[in-house]
């Protein structure tokens, strides 16, 4: 399972981070997650409760930020947000552009950790 993995690997991180600082607990863990990313929000969610059991993470919130879509049209010279992946295409002149600015995103963006 993809998001299995995805999911294991941001506890890594999590516990890397964490051990760097002494084993500090970590609260929560904020993600960006971008529509092209290929994966979905749902599955990531459970596959993080399934990977956290048994880890320091056990305890830990996963927070994903869903980023919004945004191509550039390189004839109009604009950044616009695109409302499906599948219709890559300039909101305003309707060019299909494969120029993605925005929406590939999978990483993890910031860790609470307890002080
Ligand atoms: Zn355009």
């Amino acid at each position: 399972m993809h998001e299995l993995s995805i999911a294991l690997g941001i506890i890594e991180i999590a516990e890397e981070e964490s051990d760097r600082r002494g084993g500090v607990p970590v609260l929560a863990i904020h993600v960006k997650l971008g529509p092209l990313s290929g994966v979905v929000k749902e599955a990531l969610t459970s596959a993080y409760e399934l990977a956290r059991e048994g880890s320091a993470l056990a305890d830990s919130r996963l927070v994903i930020e869903e980023t919004p879509l945004i191509i550039r049209c390189a004839r109009c010279e604009i950044e616009e947000a695109v409302p499906s992946v599948y219709d890559l295409c300039c909101p305003r002149c309707g060019t299909p552009s494969a120029d993605v600015v925005c929406g590939r995103e999978l990483e993890v963006t910031a860790l609470e950790i307890e002080q």
